[in-house]
């Protein structure tokens, strides 16, 4: 029987919260990390440190972690191998002012994994990474029309289309343009309509893709001579060693990658045909001073290895498929219009609006029911390699009482009454 403890955020989070307040806006670097994005006065605000798959609070309380800091957590926190890796490089030099030895392995390493990975360039952030891929297929096209569904990072070409646009120029979100996930024909409109440079695409939505949906986008970009762009930043490295462009056997022309590469220090790709890879050093022009930063590189060769030599994935799929069906077994039985959905390595919750409720009660109720538990829960949910039999087995089991809490309080219409902290912003982008 999973402990329940009902969690406030503590004083020591309270305190740094005050002074973050004052000078970092919106609290965190990163927008899903906020407070308000969790519940308020009851999620923790910090996190100190991470071992396996558990995170510790400033308090000392010790969750099971499902963000998994939003997706570069594929082996966990702390894993001594890339551990080593990194200490290792970090005695030798972390910049040069030429280029280095890691530069070329890590990427001969990807060509190898990766489907259409000819050639590669580093970063530091998928958005990064993503930004470079449009870039490039604009070179090769000499068009200018990008086409996307979906977040691909904070950059001009792809927020401008969002609420949070202010400071991005009309002249460049005018380029961008929308389509939906698994309709087809909404992308064969914009291709008809526009000459279309790019189109960049998560390979899965939140949901898996429809039979031939993506054999069919590939066949459409093609013939209308536009540059396939996958945003793999979520999917590379976790649905299988060679990204979903390998486990749905569509080859993208180029394709972006970051967050599970090096298991957490920062490094970001983009990959794909010679041909278009070369661009960057001839006609168009992208550079940095961190990309061939070699403790991140070091990282990735490990994480990277780890995961071509076998049983990483595997684990991926069959502990995310234990959480996937033990949480909507739970939700079914206890009458918790909620479910987990997407493939096993990365779910997502998804709560049905209920009558009288705020929309956000029900998912911020769960949440809470959930960390009182001991589970750290987000919108999407990350396994790593660390998350074993035993903290798979607390969480199914946590499930089952957190629901079952949750349930009742539907039943009885205590729900807000019992969210003690505030109900989490509503979801700007996925992760
Ligand atoms: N693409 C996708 C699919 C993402 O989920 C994200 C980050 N959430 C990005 C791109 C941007 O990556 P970063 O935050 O590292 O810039």
């Amino acid at each position: 029987m999973t402990e329940s403890r009902p969690h406030q955020t503590g004083d020591r989070d309270r305190d740094l919260l005050e002074r973050a307040r004052k000078i970092l806006p919106g609290v965190t670097q990163t927008y899903s990390k906020g407070p308000d994005q969790q519940v308020e006065g009851v999620y923790p605000i910090f996190l100190e440190r991470g071992q396996g798959c558990y995170v510790w609070d400033l308090d000392g309380n010790r969750y099971i972690d499902y963000p998994g800091a939003l997706g570069p957590m594929v082996l966990g926190y702390g894993d001594p191998g890339v551990d080593a890796a990194v200490a290792e490089a970090m005695r030798g030099g972390s910049v040069f002012s030429l280029g280095h030895r890691l530069e070329v392995e890590t990427a001969e390493l990807l060509v190898e994994m990766v489907p259409c990975a000819e050639g590669v360039r580093f970063f530091k952030t998928g958005s990064e990474a993503t930004t470079a891929a449009v870039r490039i297929g604009r070179a090769a096209t000499g068009r200018d029309h990008v086409a996307m569904c979906g977040y691909h990072g904070w950059h001009d070409w792809a927020i401008g289309h969002t609420a949070r646009n202010a400071g991005v120029p009309k002249a460049v979100y005018e380029l961008t343009h929308q389509w939906e996930y698994n309709n087809i024909g909404s992308l064969e409109m914009l291709l008809e309509t526009h000459d279309v440079a790019a189109v960049v695409m998560e390979p899965i939505g939140v949901v898996a893709p429809e039979e031939g949906f993506l054999q069919g986008v590939r066949d459409l970009v093609t013939k209308h001579g536009a540059v396939l762009i996958f945003d793999e930043v979520i999917t590379g490295f976790r649905l299988s060693p060679g990204g979903a462009q390998e486990h749905f056997g569509v080859t993208p022309d180029l394709a972006a990658f970051g967050k599970a590469m090096a298991n957490g220090l920062p490094l970001a790709a983009v990959a794909g045909r010679r041909d278009l890879m070369e661009l960057i050093a001839t006609t168009t022009f992208i550079s940095s001073t961190f990309g061939g930063e070699t403790l991140s590189l070091a990282a990735a060769k490990e994480t990277m290895g780890r995961i071509r030599a076998g049983g990483v994935i595997p684990h991926l799929w069959e502990m995310g498929r234990r959480l996937l069906e033990g949480f909507n077994a739970a939700a079914d039985e206890h009458d918790v219009p909620a479910r987990m959905v997407g493939l096993a390595p990365r779910r997502v919750l998804e709560v049905q609006p209920v009558e009288g409720l705020g929309p956000t009660v029900l998912k911020g109720l769960i949440w809470q029911e959930c960390l009182d538990r001991g589970l750290l829960l987000g919108n999407a949910h990350f396994i790593s390699l660390a998350h074993d039999d035993e903290a798979i087995g607390l969480t199914v089991d946590a499930f089952e009482q957190a629901l079952a809490v949750v349930g009742a309080a539907l039943r009885d219409g205590t729900a807000s009454k019992r969210l003690r902290g505030l109900a989490p912003g509503e979801v700007f982008r996925r992760t």
